[in-house]
């Protein structure tokens, strides 16, 4: 069993209080009750979307003792002032984001996880928050992580963001809420991965706070698109963002491969080609 998306850092609960208790070092306990939750869940093969406290690396150190084979950027990289503070650093020049790149490679980072784009408003439909990265900082950031080896994971929602991700070389697409119909030729030319974490949305519905309309809405658009590109060849993975709201480790998993499964999607060549891809060359 494949998670191909995953916050080691995080319960499944409530992110800012699971955060807090590494604020002062990694809680080892924590992350080992989440390892174990995954390798009772049949969980082999993790890879972590990243922390700003280091779990995820210690998450690394201990992981074969639950035989997990465990991929990690250690954090997330987000442009200043843009989504992505909860699970990483952050860049003003693009010489800041060389840094962090060394950086991670020097804690041992098995890729690059980028934060391209907001988060999906839940209140309207269509919408993401926050500001994006350009082509031309993403495509940057591609190659200065590829100089170092590395292949990069990208945090994005929004038609126009997946293609930028896509045409600047990145070769995963987390989320990609709100696509179009254009995407799908991107995928097919980048030879990129999809990972389409639908458990973060489907886990919400009969949440209190949280519209079911909405909820259904984000879904069925990214779901008609996921078939069809499933149907042209582009390769779609397991992942679904366990650690976040109503996505516990292990089951998150289970769920999220339920959910592909249900849109007629195997996500066997797409967890193969995550597990391949995601190491450093
Ligand atoms: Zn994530």
């Amino acid at each position: 069993m494949h998670e191909c998306h995953g916050h080691v850092a995080m319960d499944g609960v409530n992110f800012s209080a699971a955060m807090a208790r590494h604020r002062d070092g990694v809680d080892r306990d924590f992350v080992r009750r989440n390892l174990k939750a995954c390798m009772d869940a049949g969980i082999s093969f993790f890879r972590d979307g990243g922390d700003k406290y280091m779990v995820s690396a210690f998450a690394k150190e201990v992981a074969q003792e639950y035989g997990i084979d465990y991929r990690t950027p250690v954090f997330a990289i987000h442009k200043e002032g843009y989504y992505g503070s909860i699970v990483g650093r952050s860049f003003q020049s693009m010489k800041d984001f060389a840094a962090l790149v060394r950086e991670a490679k020097r804690l041992g980072a098995d890729f690059i996880k980028i934060m391209a784009s907001g988060i999906l408003n839940f209140r309207t439909d269509g919408e993401v928050d926050g500001p994006s990265l350009t082509y031309s900082e993403i495509r940057e950031a591609v190659k200065i992580a590829s100089d170092e080896g590395f292949c990069v994971m990208a945090h994005v929602n929004g038609a126009e963001n997946i293609k930028n991700a896509l045409s600047a070389g990145v070769k995963s697409i987390e989320h990609g809420f709100w696509p179009d119909s254009g995407v799908i030729e991107y995928f097919l030319q980048s030879e990129a991965v999809w990972v389409p974490t639908r458990a973060t949305v489907r886990n919400l519905i009969g949440c209190d706070g949280f519209s079911n309309d909405v909820l259904n809405g984000i879904l069925k658009a990214q779901g008609d698109l996921l078939r069809e590109a499933y149907e042209k060849g582009v390769p779609i993975a397991c992942g679904s963002d366990s650690g976040a709201i109503n996505v516990p480790h292990g089951r998150g998993a289970h769920d999220e491969r339920s959910y592909l499964n249900e849109l007629g999607i195997d996500p066997e060549r797409g967890n193969e080609k995550i597990a391949e891809l995601f190491r450093i060359k």
